[in-house]
Formats: structure tokens, C-alpha cells, sequence
């Protein structure tokens, strides 16, 4: 479903990309991780559209990124993210928050739009707080919110960049439940995060990023108990 082939980027005269590429299939669930530094942020955010690179290809369902960027109605249909810090609209009530996608970008008529948002937010257990503000809720409530915002467009992918690691310690598993359970409801997913344990149990696959490409890619129970690499090993030495 996801095709990163060959990418490169850079910042100046940065290499942050190095030649990126690797696959993600229909329902399959990656986790990327890496190094500070590495490139994850900046390679969810080509693909994603919100970035442009150099060289190399980035399709999502077939669909060549790079010359949609622009388009940010049809990106979001193929591809959802939440970020680390929610990115709420701060002015709009929850449930507005999460039908404005319908509404404005799907021009789906106001009253369907409503009713997208109530029944995401009943999926990620909000159903009580749709005529809240963002600054109303813990942060745990408003990336569920983020969640669900994204889930509004229908994408064909969901994007993670480190959703929990804003969070106190006791917000965390609410999110990541959601995560695993749109997981097992067979959405396609790339996560960045440090939760190795979400890492293990949820994931397909771990690509693991060093200086800006794939140093090792594999299956959670081989990437963790046996890492092929000396970078990963080592970065595994310092998460574990
Ligand atoms: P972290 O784990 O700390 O979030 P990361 O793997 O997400 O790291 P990126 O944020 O993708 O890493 O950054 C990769 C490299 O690109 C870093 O060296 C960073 O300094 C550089 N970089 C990122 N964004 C920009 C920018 N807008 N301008 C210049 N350099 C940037
Ligand atoms: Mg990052």
C-alpha cells in the first residue's frame, strides 16, 4: 500500500535522508524507530505530503505523493497523522474538530459530518465530550481527538509521530489501546514511538532508521531478541 523507494533529502547541505526505502502492505502495522536525529519525523512528513525531498518516490495506494502534496483534501483521504503535540484546533469544540474534515474537504453535508464525528468519538470513548474545547480535556482526551480527526478523512494509512510522548505516564495506555485497536481492525499504520512495548506485541515490523535509511527491518520478536546489526543492538541497549 506504501512504497518509500530511494528517498533522499536535505536540509542545506544536511543529508537527513540517505536513500529511504521499504514497504508497507495493506493492514500491516510498522513501527519505526531510531536514533534522535535519524530521520523518522522527517520521513512521515514525505509521507505525508508536508515535506518535499530530492530524489526518490514515495505512492501511497498508488498514488504519487510528491506531485499531490499540494492537494491536501486528496492527501488526507490516503493518509491520516497525528502528531506529538495533538495540533487541536483550539477554537473549534471537539466534535467540530473531527467533522471540519468531512464537512469542508469530503463537502459531506453538515449533518453527515456530525455524525462521522459523534460515532469516531464514541470509538475512541469521548462520546461524553463532543461540545468540550480542547483546553477542557487531559491530554490523553485530546489525541484521542487527534485520533479520531484523522480517522474523519477515511484515510488509507495513519501516520504516529511519537503520540504519547507528550503524556503523563497515566495517559499513555489510553492511547496506545486505541492505537492497538485500530491495529486489530486492520488499519495500516506507521508509528513512530518509543513504546517498545507496543513495539512487541502490536506490530507486524520494526524498520529501524540510522542516518537516514533502513539499517534493519524485521519482525518484532527477531528485531528485539536479536538484532543483526551493531547499531541496533546498541540502540536497543539504551530503550530496553
Ligand atoms: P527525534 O527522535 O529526535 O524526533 P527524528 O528521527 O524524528 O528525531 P528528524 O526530526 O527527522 O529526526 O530530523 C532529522 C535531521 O534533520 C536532524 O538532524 C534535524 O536536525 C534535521 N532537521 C529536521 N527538520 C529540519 C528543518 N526544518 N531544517 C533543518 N534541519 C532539520
Ligand atoms: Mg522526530
Amino acid at each position: 500500500l506504501v512504497h518509500v523507494s530511494d528517498v533522499c533529502k536535505r536540509y542545506r547541505s544536511q543529508e537527513v535522508l540517505t536513500g529511504v526505502s521499504f514497504q508497507v502492505a495493506r493492514g500491516e502495522c510498522v513501527v519505526l524507530c531510531g536514533p534522535s536525529g535519524s530521520g523518522k519525523s522527517t520521513l512521515l512528513r514525505c509521507i505525508n505530503g508536508l515535506e518535499d525531498w530530492n530524489s526518490g518516490e514515495v505512492t501511497v495506494d498508488g498514488v504519487d505523493i510528491a506531485a499531490n502534496a499540494h492537494r491536501r483534501g486528496h492527501i488526507g483521504q490516503l493518509v491520516g497523522m497525528v502528531f506529538q503535540d495533538f495540533n487541536l484546533f483550539p477554537h473549534l469544540t471537539v466534535l467540530d474538530n473531527v467533522a471540519l474534515g468531512p464537512r469542508v474537504l469530503l463537502k459531506e453535508p453538515s449533518t453527515k459530518a456530525s455524525a462521522i464525528g459523534h460515532e469516531l468519538l464514541e470509538r475512541v470513548g469521548l462520546s461524553g465530550h463532543t461540545h468540550k474545547y480542547p483546553h477542557e480535556l487531559s491530554g490523553g482526551q485530546q489525541q484521542r481527538v487527534a485520533i479520531a480527526r484523522a480517522l474523519a478523512m477515511r484515510p488509507k494509512v495513519m501516520l504516529f509521530d511519537e503520540p504519547t510522548s507528550a503524556l503523563d505516564p497515566e495517559m499513555v495506555k489510553e492511547v496506545l489501546d486505541v492505537m492497538r485497536e485500530l491495529a486489530a481492525s486492520g488499519m495500516t499504520m506507521i508509528c513512530v514511538t518509543h513504546e517498545m512495548g507496543f513495539a512487541r506485541n502490536v506490530a507486524d515490523r520494526v524498520v529501524f532508521l540510522t542516518d537516514g535509511c533502513v539499517c534493519e527491518t524485521g519482525q518484532p520478536s527477531d528485531f528485539f531478541s536479536c538484532p543483526t546489526t551493531p547499531q541496533a543492538v546498541k540502540f536497543l541497549s539504551h530503550v530496553l
